[in-house]
């Protein structure tokens, strides 16, 4: 496997070291090949919202795989989980599944583009909405520049139809629309950006998205993979209050098995394949088993006073790491949002790519180092969120909390 690995992050070439071998999980637990244990803020980059092998989810796993673990055919539970995404997002009037968030992405993008007759389309610098080409794309110099590919393969041909703007940055949006806006097809946004760090929309900043979009008629979509079940039950849309026009979800609604799902308002997804002409298709989409996992975290989900818990254990954990290292003398800037947050090692305030850029890497890699000899596993690179379980408990906290003031102290 390249880099021994089948996703890069994983190599943890960014922190340096070998990354873990992970042999079993539970609760808010991963213990490695060799039977060291460590408190995962991981937690399979998001989907574990419930904690690792979550007795519920297990047992419908397993009654599930005995029925049978793909048909290629339409099933009772498919409209099930539909029906439980749609309760959390009204605005997804229809709904698609896929197997991943790349793929709930990538064919959404097509959508907008089949939709509209348009081809171009916006995203933000920094952020992350999986690996397909027209989404690999970063920023030129200057705004409004053509998007040049930001991996070999990536045709420069496809890339010049993606500009980039920095994050919350509203004038620049504006300036592109009004040079560009009757071939924008639509923008795609981390409503939370969760893959530069954890980085906060600016007030009003949604809202302006929305009003620029709609009034040129250019579709908003938002991905939502990593926010979708996790910001709120609702996602983002649920806690700003803006609607967009698409949304791509994944991670949490698959329980921890392979899925993704698009959807949005009726006539534009009556535009996908059978109903209309932008063909999108997979052979494990709707997975029963997949399905199944979603199904019951969701349900789990439900219950009065999750949200809230997982909100005041993630800001207790945000403002005690963010103190100890004051103690210790380190400069950092913690962000932290439901239970999606992230240290920055900088003394600047975070609020785009370039602002997220200015952290100490190599301070961030001593960090990690010595929260994993602590038994603490945090994502091996700056550039990710730390997410929280409902399995973490206070404990947990105050142990993740004092781990970080020793290894602090040792940088
Ligand atoms: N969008 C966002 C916001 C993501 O964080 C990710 C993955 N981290 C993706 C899309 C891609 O999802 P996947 O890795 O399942 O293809």
């Amino acid at each position: 496997m390249p880099g021994g690995v089948n996703s890069p992050v994983r190599a943890f070439k960014a922190v340096g070291g070998h990354p873990l071998f992970i042999a079993r999980a539970r609760g808010a637990k991963v213990w490695d090949a060799d039977g060291n244990a460590y408190l995962d803020y991981v937690l399979s980059w998001g989907p574990m919202i419930l904690g690792h092998a979550h007795p519920q989810v297990i047992r419908a796993i397993r009654a599930a795989a005995s029925r049978g673990t793909s048909y290629g055919a339409p099933t009772d539970r498919e409209i099930q989980l539909a029906g439980l995404i749609q309760k959390a997002f009204p605005s997804m009037e229809l709904i698609r599944m896929v197997s991943s968030g790349t793929e709930a992405t990538m064919s959404a993008i097509r959508l907008a583009r089949g939709f509209t007759g348009r081809d171009k389309i916006l995203k933000f610098d920094g952020c992350y909405h999986g690996h397909a080409d027209s989404l690999l794309v970063k920023a030129g110099s200057g705004i409004a520049t053509l998007g040049v590919p930001d991996s070999p393969g990536v045709p420069a041909d496809l890339a010049r139809h993606t500009l980039t703007a920095p994050y919350n940055d509203l004038a620049a949006v504006r300036k592109i629309f009004e040079q560009f806006g009757n071939e924008i097809a639509g923008l795609i946004v981390e409503p939370v950006a969760a893959n530069m760090g954890v980085i906060l929309p600016k007030d009003g900043f949604l809202e302006g998205l929305r009003e620029i979009t709609r009034r040129h008629d250019a579709l908003l979509i938002f991905d939502e993979v990593i926010t979708g079940f996790r910001l709120a039950f609702g996602g983002a849309q649920e806690r700003f209050g803006v609607i967009p026009d698409l949304t791509c979800l994944g991670k949490i609604i698959g329980g921890g098995l392979p899925v993704g799902a698009y959807g949005g308002r009726r006539e534009i997804m009556e535009r996908i394949a059978p109903l209309g002409p932008v063909y999108q298709a997979g052979t494990l989409s709707g997975n029963p088993l997949a399905v199944t996992a979603g199904i019951e975290t969701i349900r789990l989900l439900t219950r009065p006073g999750v949200y809230r818990k997982l909100e005041n254990r993630s800001k207790a954990l945000a403002t005690g790491w963010t103190d100890a290292a004051k103690r210790a003398g380190v400069a950092v800037r913690g962000t932290q949002i439901a239970s999606l947050m992230t240290l920055f090692f900088t003394d600047r305030r975070v609020s785009d790519y370039a602002s997220a850029k200015t952290s100490d890497t190599k301070a961030y890699g001593k960090f990690f180092t010595g929260m994993l000899e602590r038994g603490i596993y945090l994502a091996p690179s700056q550039f990710e969120a730390a997410f929280l379980s409902t399995a973490h408990g206070d404990s947990d906290i105050d142990k993740t909390v004092r781990a970080a003031f020793n290894a602090f102290r040792k940088m």
